[in-house]
């Protein structure tokens, strides 16, 4: 039984949650405490008491710490990918790569603890001295989705500890197992004060909330739907807590007539489908400039044959299982959805039987659709891509911008011209130049514009914004 890590001790939950391996659902990974909001608020009570203790931390302390975790968790990197790609479903070397993300986030952060600077102004009225420092916001919460189950946790736990925060951690219900082993890296290897830092699975209706609405929590961080991303903005913004929501995607792929079709047809492979399309950076649309259109649609077709959907675990395998029942199910009424509003099914999207029960799909690709089709407006989250003729570039940069959502972008092109033009102009938070729209580099600003962000930027130098309050304090010598 994995418990919770609650004022610096490890306690059972209220309920007990099974984690499942969506490769093979006869394969049960573990049992794993669930609290409810009483517990949730035990967690609450010690991580501000925690505070206070770790807030008065030195720099060095902090970054020591996270350069432990950061450490172990690198050493331990194929034993906690294995875990990963177990209870997610991503391929092993994807759930390696995640791991090693998360591990380098921590390193980064160690250095980040160090280099928290202000700045002294001169002021406008003689004698006086105007500083402007950073502090701690006091706790943080950390809500996080189950598709990136240690590097989304990593890269809000790390900055949150690196500048003097506690933290109260609840993992996405579904996969629990990595939360857990990272929680228990951060606990022993970090040696952090009592109640610095807290692990709370469960519920998000019962933790979740109960986070969203307590006062002692000063900031939520949150990354997952929108609707619940909204509700929990909504709640914070009525109590005034800082928030910060990390949510869906639609995001296009511009495919130009004078791109490199091979390269364009890797980009869109990668993008659409890796990770069995479940990233919220995943490209959904594939805007696809008529002179190549046909080209494109036919090489896509071919190279998606080869793609080998079975097992996360076994060598070869380019596309795991989706995640759980649920998301299949949704990924088939969208794939059902696109036809209907007039797509073509054009290669895969069939169920697959594999040597283990599990939930596999075959990535599909549905053409002849419009941009204004609920395809091309919802998010689906998983291996399902649709084609959208552009008549040129012009149409294809605003087709692209037409959406609630504005994550990433990506366009395959030749042309410095266009490249520039789009990135220029695309309104998203991350544009892709002849790279897919997902996968991201661990020291630069993510996020996104409209409805799939709100709030500053994670990662990398940005992160400071969300993590501390700026205070701006006057004196006259
Ligand atoms: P979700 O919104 O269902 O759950 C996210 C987290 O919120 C979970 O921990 C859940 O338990 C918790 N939660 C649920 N109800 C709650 C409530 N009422 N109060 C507080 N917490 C609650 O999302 P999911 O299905 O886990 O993840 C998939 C979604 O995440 C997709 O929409 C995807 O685009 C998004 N996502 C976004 C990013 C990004 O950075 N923009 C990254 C990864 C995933």
């Amino acid at each position: 039984m994995h418990k919770n890590f609650i004022a610096g001790a490890w306690v059972e939950g209220v309920t007990v949650g099974l984690n499942l391996n969506p490769s093979d659902t006869n394969d049960v990974i573990g049992e794993y405490a669930r609290a409810d909001a009483a517990q949730a608020e035990q967690a609450i009570n010690a991580a501000f008491e925690g505070q206070k203790r770790w807030g008065q931390s030195t720099a060095e302390q902090r970054s020591d710490a996270l350069d432990r975790i950061g450490t172990e968790i690198l050493d331990r990197r194929d034993e906690l990918g294995l875990l990963l790609s177990r209870e997610e479903g991503k391929t092993l070397p994807e759930g390696v790569g995640e791991v090693v993300r998360a591990g380098r986030v921590f390193k980064f952060f160690a250095g980040e603890a160090l280099r928290l600077g202000g700045e002294k102004l001169p002021s406008i009225r003689a004698g006086v001295d105007v500083e402007v420092t950073r502090e701690p916001e006091g706790v943080v919460g950390i809500i996080t989705p189950w598709n990136f189950p240690i590097a989304i946790p990593a890269w809000k736990i790390a900055p949150a500890l690196a500048f003097g925060n506690a933290v109260v951690f609840k993992p996405a219900d579904l996969v629990p197992g990595s939360a857990w082993a990272l929680s228990e890296i951060i606990v022993r290897a970090g040696q952090l004060p009592e109640g610095a830092f807290n692990l709370v699975m469960g519920p998000g209706s019962k933790v979740g909330q109960t986070l969203a609405t307590s006062r002692k929590v000063r900031a939520i961080t949150f990354t997952g739907s929108v609707q619940t991303g909204r509700a929990i903005g909504i709640t914070c913004m009525e109590r005034g807590a800082k928030v910060q929501l990390e949510m869906g995607g639609k995001n296009p792929l511009v495919i130009l007539n004078d791109a490199d079709l091979e390269q364009a047809v890797l980009v869109a492979i990668n993008g659409s489908f890796f990770s069995t399309g479940q990233r919220c950076t995943g490209s959904s649309r594939l805007i696809v400039e008529d002179g190549i259109h046909d080209a494109f649609v036919a090489a896509m077709a071919q190279r998606m044959a080869s793609l080998k959907v079975d097992h996360a675990l076994k060598a070869g395998t380019d596309i795991g299982p989706v995640a759980s029942q649920d998301q299949l199910d949704q990924d088939l009424h969208y794939i059902e959805l696109g036809t209907k509003e007039g797509g073509r099914l054009f290669a895969g999207g069939e169920l697959l039987v594999r040597e283990t029960p599990g939930f596999y799909l075959s990535p599909a690709l549905i053409t002849e659709t419009q941009n204004h089709m609920r395809i091309n407006q919802e998010e689906v989250f998983g291996p399902v891509a649709s084609v959208i003729r552009a008549k040129d570039y012009e149409e294809a940069v605003s087709m692209a911008n037409d959406t609630d959502f504005g994550l990433s972008s990506g366009i395959c092109t030749t042309s410095l011209k266009h490249a520039t033009d789009f990135k220029r102009r695309s309104a998203a938070g991350m544009v892709m130049v002849n790279v897919p729209t997902a996968g991201v580099d661990y020291h630069a600003p993510f996020g996104g514009r409209k409805a799939s962000s709100h709030g500053s930027r994670e990662q990398g130098t940005y992160a400071r914004e969300f993590y501390t309050a700026v205070k701006t304090a006057y004196t006259l010598a």
